[in-house]
């Protein structure tokens, strides 16, 4: 009789992105339901558990990049707790629309958004519980390292699909260039 495979443990997160990265890993669709019987989710949105089981998981799937001392935080506990991280997404590669803040001083963004003559009652947030922004939004790899990406924005489901069933298969995944869109 063979003895079962483990099932493999994945965690998601978004950090500064707009979620669009899970929904296209949720297209995945009917072949969720294969899946599910492989693999098992442990923190991500689709759970609601806060944390990365202090024992690892398999597979790290991180969307958006880098614009808070917060989202620093939970990239350092996905590559501490994650045996494969993989950075998901042209925000999780490179920044992505966020990013576009780059080329102006956080002083003034702040300004802007908070302290405008047209507003009621202009004053920047001071409740402690706000992560102090990055002076830059980074990409992933800029703090720590990534072992793999799906680019796209977002990448489309079946690469997804395919990463899974390449570590389910220890194998390293194909990537043809239809894995990658840009919508
Ligand atoms: Fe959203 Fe695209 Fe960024 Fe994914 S890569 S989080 S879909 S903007």
């Amino acid at each position: 009789m063979s003895v079962p495979r483990p099932k493999l443990t994945i965690a998601t997160c978004s950090l500064a992105g707009c979620f669009g990265c899970h929904m296209s890993f949720l297209d995945v669709d009917e072949a969720l339901a294969d899946l599910i019987d492989h693999i098992e989710f442990d923190r991500s949105p689709l759970t609601d558990i806060k944390h990365v089981n202090p024992q690892g998981v398999d597979i790290g799937l991180i969307e958006g990049g880098l614009c808070n001392a917060e989202n620093v935080e939970v990239l350092r506990e996905f590559r501490a707790r994650c045996k494969v991280l993989v950075a998901v997404g042209a925000c999780a590669m490179y920044g992505g629309v966020p990013a576009l803040r780059n080329g102006i001083p956080v002083s003034e963004l702040v300004a802007e958004a908070y302290l405008g003559s047209d507003l009621l009652n202009p004053q920047v947030p001071q409740d402690p519980e706000l992560p102090p922004l990055l002076q830059k939004v980074l990409p992933l790899h800029e703090v720590v390292p990534v072992d793999y990406t799906l680019a796209g924005c977002p990448p489309p489901a079946a690469a997804f699909k395919e990463l899974i069933m390449a570590q389910l298969e220890n194998r390293a995944p194909e990537r043809p260039p239809q894995a990658r869109r840009f919508d």
